[in-house]
């Protein structure tokens, strides 16, 4: 290959911050040619009147080609968990097994419609009832609701519930206490559903500090909201503890459950005290996450929550059939509409499935081992600030590169340019300058070992060169983003003047 091909090539698919690349117009091409008219022809004024538009605006003239690579090129700029790791702590991005999407396809599930009588549901009926049953089971719940669309959503109608659980006992309460390790979630959902938000301290090991809940635990506390394991990797080895000292005085203990691919097929929260959680099916039970489809958070919930559950429920009818209650009038009411996201029911459901209990339990023995194996490699290289034993994912900080100016946000953008989605930077927050790393039980050890290799490498890069680290990412489509201007001048759409 010459040189001068080279050149061009690179120009094409490596160099960075390429505008030009959306301008591929010119005059008088276009991707499609019509055969000869061969009816009389027709005044379009005449047809059309006032909606005839004689002026196309800014639309783009190219040929079939231009197109199909354009979108095409578009389309291998995204990194996914199709190319490689996607080591984004707290977000489980694990792979998504394509015998899913095959099941959600399926013509009679895929084609049904909400409004479709019950009588030819019973399918779409069934999926759901058995989906609440295999959760209820793997989190030793009593009851669930499977229509809220994410797990923030899922804290919401949880908290609702909570409430409305108080309220029925004739005393609200005010407060909702949660731990400094919790999820940032936790207390924006508490606020939002009126509650004060009461900051418990987190102990030297990262767990709950039992003596400070104990002493802030009073009859004015509606809950605590755990994550569990919480947003430092490490399960919170107290919590029956925490559960009787709440309990006690009456109060209820959420988990957040976003974390379960650590203790799916191991331990049930509803064996340890909880009394009312969320699932996110986008996380641990492999349903596509962000961009790729919409979420889904499920919330179990323990007996005496069940009146509350969001309306529609799924129940047997007399003659065995499958049915939607509606008259619950303890219902905290619609959270969503319809039923939840039933698509995605179908894929958390084909890959319980697919892995039985063994497998579930394989899946997080796996997750677990991941993210030892990537803490024993790295311990050293990067400061670890808890030395807690880490559950599905390990958070290091930036303690000792930052000695030569380099911080957890400049080391992931050079990891960028190893080819990897970078980590979770700064957070949790009560980790200065985390780096929060999940590798999820779907890696490969070749893949976690170019990971360990990479982070190695940057580690090395910093101690040699450290501003060629803070100029980083060098490969990437865009160079450093100037982040200030991004938050407060976003460019949301690409438009013909602001195209360079
Ligand atoms: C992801 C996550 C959430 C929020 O879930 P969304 O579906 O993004 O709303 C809450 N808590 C924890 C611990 C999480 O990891």
């Amino acid at each position: 290959m010459s040189t001068k091909h080279m050149t061009r090539k690179a120009t094409r698919h490596i160099s960075q911050n390429e505008g030009l690349i959306f301008e591929k117009s010119s005059p008088g091409k276009a991707a499609w040619k019509l055969p000869p008219l061969d009816v009389p022809e027709v005044d379009p004024a005449k047809l059309l009147g006032k909606q005839e538009r004689k002026d196309l605006g800014d639309m783009p003239e190219v040929s079939e080609i231009e197109i199909i690579r354009h979108f095409t090129r578009l389309s291998t700029w995204n990194y996914a968990i199709d190319l490689g790791m996607y080591p984004l702590g707290s977000c489980t991005m694990k792979y998504n097994p394509r015998v899913n999407e095959f099941v959600a396809r399926v013509e009679g599930l895929a084609n049904g419609h909400p409004y479709q009588a019950e009588k030819i549901s019973q399918g779409a009926l069934r999926i759901m009832q058995t989906l609440s049953e295999c959760l209820i089971e793997i989190t030793g719940m009593d009851a669930i609701t499977l229509q809220p669309a994410a797990g923030a959503q899922g804290e919401l109608t949880g908290l609702l519930m909570v409430r409305a659980f108080h309220e029925s006992k004739g005393n609200a309460r005010k407060k909702i206490l949660i731990p400094d390790s919790a999820h940032g979630t936790n207390p924006a959902t508490a606020a939002t559903v009126g509650y004060a938000v009461e900051n418990l301290k987190s102990n030297s090991r990262g767990m709950v500090d039992v003596a400070a809940l104990a002493a802030q635990m009073n009859e004015d506390v509606a809950a605590l909201m755990v994550t569990n394991p919480n947003t430092l990797g490490i399960f919170e080895q107290e919590i029956h503890k925490i559960a009787d000292l709440l309990h006690d005085k009456g109060g209820l203990l959420y988990m957040d459950g976003a974390n379960m691919n650590a203790l799916v097929g191991k331990v049930r929260p509803g064996d340890f005290g909880v009394d009312v959680m969320h699932l996110n099916l986008h996380k641990t039970f492999s349903t596509p996450h962000g961009g790729g489809g919409p979420g889904s958070g499920p919330v179990a919930v323990k007996k005496m929550l069940a009146p509350f559950l969001p309306t529609p429920v799924v129940v047997t009818r007399a003659d065995g059939t499958l049915g939607f209650e509606y008259n619950r009038p303890q219902s905290v009411g619609r959270v969503r509409a319809f039923y939840g996201n039933f698509g995605m029911f179908i894929r958390a459901l084909a890959y319980i499935f697919a892995n039985g209990p063994d497998g579930l339990r394989q899946t997080t023995e796996d997750a677990v081992l991941n993210a030892n194996y990537i803490r024993k490699r790295l311990e050293g290289v990067f400061d670890l600030p808890y030395s807690t034993p880490s559950m599905h994912e390990v958070v290091f900080s930036d303690k000792l590169q930052s000695k030569k100016g380099v911080k957890t946000m400049d080391l992931a953008k050079r990891l960028i340019d190893y080819g990897f989605h970078p980590y979770t930077t700064a957070f949790p927050l009560i980790v200065p300058g985390a780096l929060m790393i999940e590798p999820t039980e779907s890696e490969p050890k070749e893949e976690l070992d170019l990971f360990i290799e990479a982070m190695k490498s940057i580690a090395e890069e910093v101690e040699e060169d450290p501003q060629y680290v803070l100029n980083a990412p060098h490969n990437a489509r865009i160079s450093r983003l100037d982040e200030t201007a991004a938050a407060r001048k976003p460019i949301l759409r690409w438009k013909p003047d602001n195209a360079v």
